[in-house]
């Protein structure tokens, strides 16, 4: 029996040192490993101390091997209590109170131990001792102590896991959880262990559990990647980078956020606690939560009013393609989105501007009609669309009588208000599509789009009544009553050649041929309308 026990002791010690140098090997990609290594070299020392125990009758063989036993338990529960304090936080770095509080305990204790044989306060007696013979200790108060304050490490240790626990993604929760329920089958050992006389008399299996724990223990480190969600150097940049970076579970819970988003969301929502743990409806939009078609999606939104974000969702997955959740990254581009507004303003405004001009271009000042530079091109683009659809084009030209014995008798201002009215009638008289322009001193020409040769001479004649019709009051008593000579031509028909073959005029043909109808109307006496022809 005892030598079964002490080839216990010896496979455990052989396996957590191999452990241990396993563990040890990963520090540098995963950085529970050092500590995971610490824990299995103690529990290997501690193992390796109980195994000749059982084996060797020698009496200071077996006390100085028990001595030696406590360098592994100190260790070990040093070591838990880093590679919880690791898992809870990867950057983790004992500061000197913390290494002062890790190491002056265990060397108290490891004296204590080593001064045994001359005060006894650790164990009281040590021999062999029963039927058959084993080696058995009795506990003094210093192993009391000394137990105490490795379960208040231990506890501590469980304490930092449960919180790790609390706020990890489902993936690392389920790590965890593993390596809780293995750290408890050594308590649960020790505890039976050091509370039973029979057992405490050289029988401690406490290391044989916490065998079970460190296995455990590499398995979620070392095979399934434990700390490696987020490897340290990308929690490095995302401390640093100015994107909001949140990082919600697939439950859509927050587990993670930056520093520059705890700095937005701060800005922007006071209104949100502390948010790890919050649903991530509590402050993200419904698209960032919404379905990923292909893994991702990138979107711009205006979070709150005056913060506007570019924001990009993707979808997380473990190395077997497991849906871990989501991160979403938002940057601040609100002075991008004001800039370009106001660009846009500015845009706009010298669109209006550049209309404007354009249209005061085409406008004559004094009477607001279209201008001769308007009618040079409306004129071809009227005949090129008449060509086009087959319709006719009529073309007036119109001189107002006499109109220089205005401005001799009542002078140029009185003429220039006769010129307004003339305008306004004739503007008042045109349709939708046809064009007025005022194209020298007293001269105006209309196209009428559409109207035949009968339609253009009966809205000639709708023209010239309604300025005759007029009466301006050019000063108090002095009424200037003006009449209109017009001069019409007609697309298809007028303006054709000498030797009339061409069947449709170009622009300046139709307008040459109402000029020569105008001057004909003049010669007949004024004040009527004269056709091309
Ligand atoms: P007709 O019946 O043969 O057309 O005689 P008319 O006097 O109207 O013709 P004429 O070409 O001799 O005179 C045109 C006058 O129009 C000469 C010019 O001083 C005047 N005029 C040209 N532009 C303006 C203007 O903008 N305002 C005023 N008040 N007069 C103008
Ligand atoms: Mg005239
Ligand atoms: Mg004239």
């Amino acid at each position: 029996m005892q030598h079964l026990v002490a080839a216990a002791f010896c496979v455990s010690a052989l396996l957590n040192a191999l452990t241990a140098t396993i563990a040890w090997r990963h520090r540098r990609s995963t950085p529970a490993a050092t500590a995971l290594a610490g824990v299995c070299a103690g529990l290997a020392v501690w193992s390796a101390g109980n195994a000749p125990v059982h084996l060797v009758q020698s009496l200071a063989v077996a006390r100085t091997a028990t001595y030696l036993t406590f360098v592994g338990v100190l260790g070990c529960v040093v070591g838990m209590h880093l590679l919880a304090r690791t898992i809870v936080d990867p950057h983790h770095r004992p500061g000197r109170r913390q290494v002062a509080g890790l190491v002056v305990p265990p060397v108290l204790v490891l004296a204590a131990v080593a001064s045994d044989p001359w005060h006894h306060l650790f164990f009281t007696s040590t021999g062999h001792a029963g039927d058959p013979q084993h080696f058995s200790v009795v506990y003094g108060p210093l192993f009391w102590v000394h137990t105490a304050w490795c379960y208040a490490l231990l506890a501590t240790a469980g304490g930092h896991l449960a919180r790790a626990w609390w706020r990890a993604s489902a993936v690392v929760r389920d790590q965890i959880t593993s390596v809780l329920v293995a750290a408890a089958v050594p308590v649960v050992g020790n505890l039976v262990n050091i509370s039973n006389p029979r057992l405490a008399e050289g029988q401690d299996t406490t290391p044989l559990c916490f065998t079970v724990t460190a296995l455990v223990a590499a398995h979620a480190v070392l095979r399934r990647g434990l700390l490696r969600v987020v490897p340290v150097a990308r929690e490095a940049v995302l401390d640093t980078v100015t994107d909001a970076v949140v990082v919600v579970d697939d439950g859509g819970t927050v587990v993670d956020l930056n520093p520059a988003g705890v700095r937005m969301l701060r800005a922007a929502r006071p209104d949100v606690p502390q948010p790890i743990g919050l649903p991530g409806s509590a402050f993200l939009s419904p698209r960032a939560l919404g379905d990923l078609p292909g893994q991702h999606t990138r979107y711009t939104l205006e979070y709150v009013p005056g913060l506007h974000l570019d924001v990009t969702v993707t979808a997380i997955a473990d190395g077997r393609g497991r849906c871990l959740g989501r991160v979403v990254v938002a940057r601040d581009i609100t002075e991008v989105v004001e800039t370009r507004r106001r660009l846009e303003d500015q845009l706009t405004l010298v669109e209006r501007l550049r209309a404007q001009l354009q249209e005061q271009s085409v406008r004559d000042p004094l009477t607001g009609l279209h201008n001769r530079r308007l009618l040079d091109e409306a004129l071809p683009a009227a005949l090129g669309q008449a060509r086009a659809t087959g319709q006719p084009l009529g073309v007036l030209v119109l001189d107002v009588d006499r109109f220089k014995a205005v401005n001799d008798t009542h002078g140029h201002a009185a003429g220039d208000e006769v010129l307004v009215a003339v305008a306004r009638a004739l503007a008042a008289g045109a349709r939708p599509g046809d064009v007025v322009a005022r194209t020298g001193g007293e001269e105006f020409v209309v196209l009428l789009p559409g109207a035949d040769a009968a339609a253009t001479g009966e809205r000639a004649e709708q023209l010239r009544a309604a300025c005759a019709r007029l009466h301006v009051e050019v000063a108090p008593g002095a009424v200037v009553r003006p009449t209109v000579s017009v001069g019409t031509a007609v697309h298809p028909g007028s303006g054709t050649d000498a030797a009339g073959l061409l069947a449709a005029a170009d622009a300046a043909g139709l307008l040459a041929a109402a000029d020569a109808a105008l001057y004909a109307a003049k010669a007949a006496g004024r004040d009527r309308v004269v056709a091309a022809g």
